[in-house]
C-alpha cells in the first residue's frame, strides 16, 4: 500500500490516511476517448447552457465550504481560515466566468481598411481536450484557474493533480458532475509521470497547462513543443518585496509577515526576497523579527494557528537543506520565535541576512517560512536587486508615494507588481510571470484566450479584387 504514489498523508500528524492506485494505460486511453467525445458535443453547447453550470459549481463549493476546506487542511496542511478563503476564491473564479461568458466569447469584428470588401471577424472556438498538470499548494484554486475558463470556452479537461492531494483532486469530478457538466467534460486521473508524454502526444489532446516547478515545466513544455502543441507554464517565483524609505514601516511589516508566511510560505508569489533601503533597514528588521516571532505554529485546524506545517516532511527536509546551503555560502540564519512544536512538518521560521549573489542559494526559490532580507543603499539598487533573479512572477513596492510606487513597479521585470500590497490573488486580476516563472496568463480574459482558436472568418464579395 505504501508504494502507491497518490497518498493522503496528514502533514500535521504524519498519518497515512489513504492511498490510491495509479491509473493504468487502458484507463488513460478511456479517459482521453471520453473527453474527446464530450468535446465534440460540448463545443457546440450554447454559452447560455455552460454559464449556469459554472455558477452552480460555485454555489456547491460555497454551500459546503467547511467540508471542502477541511479536505485542503487534511491533505496539505494549510490553516483552516486560509483553506476557507481558497474555497471562496475558487467559487469567485467560477462565478466570474459564469457572469461573463457571453461577453468573453462573443465574436469580434475586425475593422479593415485594406480588405474593405469583406466583413472580417474573429470567432473564438475551443481547441479540444486539454491536459492540466497542477501543484498541491492551492489544490482547488489551481485547478479552477484552468478549468473554469476552459470549460466555458468549450474545451474539455484531463487533470493530473499532485500526488499528495488525491482527495482534493477527486472533488472536481464530483463537483462538475453535480453542477451538470456532461460526462467527460472534466476527468481526474491518478496518472503516473511515465504516461505524461503519451497523453500529450495523443492527437486529440490539443494543449497542456502546467503549474509547478521549473523542472516539471521544462519537461512538460518539451513534450508539448515536440508534439507542436500549445502550453502555458506557471512556475516558481522569488518575488521581491521592496521597502523604500518613505514607506509606512509598521503597516509594511504587517504585510511582509503575512506575505511571507501565509500558506506556510509555500506560495509561488510569497514575498521571498525583502529588499530594504538602508535608511529603514534596521527598523524594518527589528519589527519584522517581532512580527514573525508572534506567529502561532500548531494544529492547522485550530483557528488560533497562524503558521501551518509544510506540505510534507520531505518539503521541510528540503528547505532545511537549502538553509544549510545558504549558511555554507556565507549567509547568517537566525531562527525566530519560540521553538515550533515538534509535530509533523512544522518548520521554525528563519531569517537569512548577508545573502549575496555568489551564495549558491541566492537564486533558489525557498518554499517555506524562510525570509531573505537584503540591505540596499537606495531605490536604484533596490530595483537592480529585484531584477537580479532568474524568476519574474510577482513583486511589491512599499512607499508613501503611490506615483513613485507605480514608477518603480514599471522598472521591475516580473509579470505582476503591487504597490503597498503583497502580490495579490483575486478572481478578476490576471496571473502569470516572465523569465523562469513561465509564460502565458491565467484568469480573466487573458486566461480564457490561451486555449482558444481565434479563428478569422472573412465574408467577401465574390467580385472583390485579390
Ligand atoms: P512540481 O513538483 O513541479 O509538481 C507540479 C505538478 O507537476 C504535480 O502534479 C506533479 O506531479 C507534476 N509533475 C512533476 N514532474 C512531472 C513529470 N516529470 N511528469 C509529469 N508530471 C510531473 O511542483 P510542486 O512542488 O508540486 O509545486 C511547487 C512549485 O509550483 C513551486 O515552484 C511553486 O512556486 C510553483 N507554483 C507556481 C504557481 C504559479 O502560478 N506560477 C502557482 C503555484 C505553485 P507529482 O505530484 O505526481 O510529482
Amino acid at each position: 500500500m505504501n508504494d502507491m504514489a497518490y497518498q493522503t498523508l496528514n502533514p500535521f500528524t504524519n498519518e497515512l490516511v489513504a492511498s490510491f492506485p495509479d491509473a493504468t494505460k487502458e484507463e488513460v486511453d478511456d479517459a482521453i476517448a471520453t473527453a474527446h467525445d464530450a468535446f465534440l458535443s460540448w463545443r457546440r453547447a450554447p454559452i447560455s447552457t455552460r454559464t449556469p453550470m459554472l455558477a452552480r459549481a460555485a454555489e456547491l463549493l460555497r454551500a459546503d465550504r467547511r467540508r471542502y476546506a477541511e479536505l485542503l487542511t487534511l491533505e496539505m496542511g494549510k490553516v483552516i481560515g486560509e483553506a476557507e478563503a481558497e474555497v471562496d476564491l475558487s467559487a469567485d473564479i467560477l462565478q466570474y466566468y459564469a457572469d461573463r461568458g457571453e461577453e468573453l466569447l462573443k465574436p469580434e469584428p475586425v475593422p479593415v481598411a485594406y480588405a474593405s470588401e469583406g466583413q472580417v471577424q474573429i470567432v473564438k472556438e475551443p481547441l479540444g481536450v486539454l491536459l492540466a498538470v497542477e501543484p498541491w499548494n492551492f489544490p482547488y484554486y489551481q485547478v479552477v484557474r484552468v478549468a473554469a475558463p476552459q470549460l466555458l470556452a468549450g474545451n474539455t479537461i484531463l487533470l493530473k493533480h499532485a500526488s499528495n492531494v488525491p482527495r482534493c483532486a477527486a472533488v472536481f469530478d464530483d463537483l462538475f458532475e453535480r453542477a451538470g457538466f456532461p460526462d467527460g467534460a472534466f476527468t481526474n486521473l491518478y496518472r503516473p509521470h511515465t504516461l505524461t508524454k503519451y497523453v500529450i502526444n495523443d492527437p486529440r489532446v490539443r494543449g497542456v497547462a502546467l503549474t509547478g516547478s521549473e523542472e516539471a515545466g521544462a519537461i512538460i513544455a518539451t513534450y508539448a513543443a515536440t508534439a507542436i502543441k500549445k502550453s502555458t507554464l506557471e512556475l516558481g517565483g522569488a518575488d521581491p518585496f521592496v521597502v523604500l524609505e518613505d514607506a509606512d514601516i509598521d503597516k509594511t511589516v504587517d504585510w511582509a509577515v503575512f506575505g511571507r508566511h501565509w500558506n506556510a510560505g509555500q506560495v509561488c508569489v510569497s514575498a521571498k526576497r525583502m529588499i530594504v533601503v538602508d535608511e529603514v533597514f534596521d527598523e524594518f528588521l527589528a519589527k519584522y523579527r517581532a512580527g514573525v516571532a508572534a506567529l502561532q505554529a500548531g494544529d492547522p485546524l485550530d483557528p488560533k494557528t497562524t503558521l501551518a506545517p509544510l506540505s510534507s516532511q520531505d518539503a521541510a527536509d528540503r528547505l532545511a537543506e537549502q538553509v544549510q546551503v545558504a549558511v555554507g555560502g556565507g549567509a547568517a540564519a537566525e531562527t525566530v520565535g519560540p521553538p515550533v512544536p515538534s509535530l509533523g512538518a512544522l518548520f521554525q521560521p528563519t531569517i537569512l541576512t548577508g545573502m549575496v549573489p555568489g551564495n549558491p542559494a541566492y537564486y533558489q526559490e525557498l518554499f517555506g517560512p524562510v525570509s531573505t532580507i537584503i540591505r540596499v543603499k537606495d531605490e536604484a539598487e533596490a530595483i537592480a536587486v529585484a531584477n537580479d533573479s532568474p524568476f519574474g512572477l510577482g513583486g511589491s513596492v512599499f512607499t508613501g508615494d503611490p506615483a513613485r510606487g507605480a514608477r518603480v513597479a514599471r522598472e521591475i521585470d516580473t509579470g505582476m507588481v503591487f504597490v503597498n500590497h503583497p502580490t495579490m490573488v483575486k478572481a478578476d486580476i490576471p496571473f502569470g510571470g516572465v523569465k523562469h516563472s513561465g509564460y502565458g496568463r491565467e484568469l480573466t480574459n487573458l486566461g480564457i484566450q490561451e486555449f482558444i482558436n481565434k479563428k478569422v472568418i472573412d465574408v467577401v464579395d465574390i467580385d472583390a479584387p485579390f
